[in-house]
């Protein structure tokens, strides 16, 4: 038995610790490249991209500015609805920026699609998408992502910024949660 307490609420784990941070080394050297020469502004979704942003901004070499957002896109269910509401908004001014979105997962793609329209009637010089993880309904959707950590399968994951009922999110790892947590 792993002696992480956390861990032990775990079914299975999807991605590894190491699988998670080389391949945000990857991701940091494209956008490096990318955005040579720029001026990027990075925009963190709070709360989930906490440990992407932490993490894929240490593994950049360039100079950015770091912004965050909080939103809420889920109502009552479990289900996005599409409606956003802003709870924390910027407080960098876009007009002229290029801007990187920076999440933890896609799902049904809504609320990156509201957040990207909002952004885009600020006036910046161009608005792109990272996420580390995405499911099989925003991969169908036409939600332009430019930069994808992983497709994952259609299942409910915790950890590295992901939460269920707000735990979860310090976990080094990605995963899926025993059935024991749900009871
Ligand atoms: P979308 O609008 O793309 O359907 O919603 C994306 C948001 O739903 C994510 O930022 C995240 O908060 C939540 N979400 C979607 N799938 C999962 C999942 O498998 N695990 C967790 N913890 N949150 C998820
Ligand atoms: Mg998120
Ligand atoms: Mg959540």
């Amino acid at each position: 038995m792993d002696a992480s307490v956390i861990k032990n609420d775990l079914e299975k784990v999807l991605l590894t610790k190491e699988e998670i941070q080389d391949k945000i080394k990857e991701l940091a050297a494209q956008i490096d490249a990318d955005y040579k020469g720029k001026d990027l502004l990075v925009v963190g979704v709070l709360k989930g991209a906490v440990m992407v942003m932490a993490d894929l901004l240490r593994a950049m070499e360039s100079h950015i500015t770091m912004d965050w957002m909080a939103v809420s896109s889920y109502g009552s269910g479990t289900q996005s609805s599409g409606v956003v509401r802003i709870l924390k908004d910027l407080d960098t001014d876009l007009m002229g920026r290029d801007v990187l979105i920076v999440e933890d997962i896609i799902d049904s793609g809504l609320t990156l699609s509201w957040m990207k329209a909002n952004f885009e009637s600020r006036g910046p010089a161009s608005v792109e998408i990272c996420t580390l993880l995405r499911k099989p309904d925003a991969a169908k959707s036409d939600l332009d992502v430019k930069y994808v950590g992983f497709d994952i399968p259609n299942e409910f994951v915790v950890g590295f910024g992901l939460d269920f009922a707000e735990k979860y999110r310090n976990l080094d790892c990605i995963g899926t949660l025993a059935p024991h947590v749900y009871q």
